[in-house]
């Protein structure tokens, strides 16, 4: 079961849901009780279930994903995906400079193609740069040879660029299942999800990312922004852009210490 892909458990419920309605139908399934009718429930429950864990942040049922750690230690990482983008990029760079502050940037292999001077800067001015794979494919349609052609194609353009493979990775949408971790952990790549999520790609409003923000972080939370768009590179990000100034001078002014997730999944887990 467990190394099925999730498109196949999902496949083998529906049949046994028509099974289990045809039965019903034909009253070979109905005594006592309507047993079809009951198990086409529990098969449209159980895809319910089975999805659900595949793209939950915190969910380890498909495998061990990092969303956040428990911990006393006023700690936070904070994540950009889907870039490098410019101008977002660069002006997100600023602003973690100007606070003296590090980010974990996932990048997708063919931003990180098109811009190269952007991913070197990352590096150069002390961030960490994880995984985002090639193209932004949803993983859980893809098969396994695809999977590891987006992870590894990502990782060589990183280590062309930078001198160094990344230790993280961090699935599109974080949806991932059996295979997905698998074909992670046989790199040794970490996955990381997020535990504080604004919708900021959805460009809601500064304030609104903020609040969104601000009202879920706790000590060793991982927030998820964006400086990118996917591989498209259409949308605007200057509300994350700004949002980001506001969030890391309240972040800052309540105690908090922004770390990377290097940093972060470094801290041991308390009970
Ligand atoms: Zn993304």
């Amino acid at each position: 079961m467990f190394d099925m892909r999730l498109i196949s458990i999902l496949g083998l419920l529906t049949v046994i849901v028509l099974i289990s309605l045809v039965l019903d139908y034909m009253r070979l399934l109905r005594r006592p009780v309507r047993l079809g009718l009951y198990l086409a429930a529990l098969g449209i429950l159980a895809g319910f279930v089975f999805t659900l864990r595949a793209v939950l942040p915190g969910d380890a049922f498909y495998g061990p994903v990092f969303s956040e750690v428990k911990t006393t230690q006023r700690i936070v990482a904070l994540t950009f995906d889907d870039g490098p983008n410019p101008p977002y990029t660069g002006q997100i760079l600023d602003i973690l400079k100007e606070y003296h502050v590090p980010a974990t940037f996932f990048v997708l292999g063919q931003n990180a193609e098109k811009h190269p001077e952007l991913v070197r800067r990352i590096v150069a001015e002390g961030h960490q740069i994880g995984n985002h794979t090639y193209s932004h494919l949803d993983l859980l349609k893809a098969d396994r040879p695809t999977i590891a052609d987006q992870v590894d194609r990502t990782s060589k353009i990183i280590a062309d660029i930078t001198g160094q493979p990344p230790r993280v990775v961090r699935p599109p949408h974080g949806f991932r299942d059996a295979v997905v971790i698998d074909v992670m952990a046989e790199r040794g790549l970490k996955v990381v999800e997020w535990s504080v999520a604004s919708r900021d790609w959805t460009n809601p409003g500064v304030d609104e990312i903020v609040n969104r923000t601000l009202g879920r972080v706790k000590n060793g939370a991982v927030i998820l922004l964006h400086d990118g768009d996917g591989v498209a590179q259409r949308a605007s990000r200057e509300q994350t852009v700004e949002a980001t100034r506001q969030i890391i001078r309240q972040l800052l002014a309540q105690g908090y210490k922004l770390v990377t997730v290097d940093e972060i999944l470094a801290t041991k887990t308390e009970d």
